[in-house]
């Protein structure tokens, strides 16, 4: 098969690198900032139909450096304007700056979006993970997305809801367990107990920790009083 690597090669990490795409200036050769269109019109009254334009903020580019004479020699004005595309178009354009350091205020972290890209990502997957577990009443996968330090605090919330609701007197155990290491959480599973008990009217004895009857004046397991 001549084109087997090729296929392998077109997988899904490289769909998701294609969608990321540099836009490099045509005139210094260096990658372009994604910038954020602010919510005003500035250049010809109709807006630029797009939230975000790939512009050349490098300060030694040739053209960026050049416009400042153009555009003394041109209209006297003590302008500049800075090499920019249009991710629909991919079309080369000028626009026009005031100063040096003018639009570098909405140029947009692209790292940070990536990052923040990923993590809704992961923790959407986790939600479905926490779904799946819950609709299969599979308590164990659950109990380890609640488990994990790892995992964001809105989705060990949600575990800790789901093992109160599945009811299963074995999470007991683990659940007194679990390190919270959030308020929010500490409180989620103390829910979580408090529900499991409810459901089968049970209590846990304040002397040894077994589950005993609620109804239960003296715990069968170490014989003490329960006042
Ligand atoms: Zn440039
Ligand atoms: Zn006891």
């Amino acid at each position: 098969m001549p084109h087997s690597k090729d296929s392998k090669a077109a997988g899904p990490d490289n769909s998701k690198k294609a969608a990321r795409k540099e836009y490099i200036c045509p005139y210094c050769n260096k990658k372009m900032n994604k910038w954020q269109v602010p919510p005003f019109n500035f250049s010809d009254g109709l807006g630029w139909c797009s939230d975000h334009l790939y512009i050349c903020f490098n300060d030694e580019c040739g053209f960026f450096k050049r416009s400042w004479d153009h555009m003394d020699e041109q209209f006297g004005h003590s302008m500049g304007y800075r090499a920019m595309i249009h991710p629909d178009s991919n079309e080369c354009m000028a626009v026009p700056v005031g100063s040096v350091d003018a639009m570098k205020g909405n140029i947009l972290d692209e790292i940070q979006e990536a990052k923040d890209e990923a993590s809704l990502e992961l923790r959407r997957l986790a939600m479905a993970r926490l779904t799946d577990a819950f609709i299969a009443r599979d308590t164990g996968p659950i109990m380890e997305i609640l488990r994990s330090s790892e995992e964001w605090p809105s989705v060990r919330l949600k575990a800790a809801q789901m093992l109160g609701d599945i009811g299963d007197p074995k999470s007991l155990d683990a659940l007194h367990a679990v390190e919270p290491g959030h308020d929010a959480i500490g409180k989620a599973i103390a829910d979580a107990i408090k529900k499991i008990h409810e459901t089968h009217f049970t209590k846990e004895c304040p002397y040894c920790a077994e589950v005993i009857k609620a109804r239960a004046v003296v715990c069968k397991h170490c014989g003490k009083e329960l006042g």
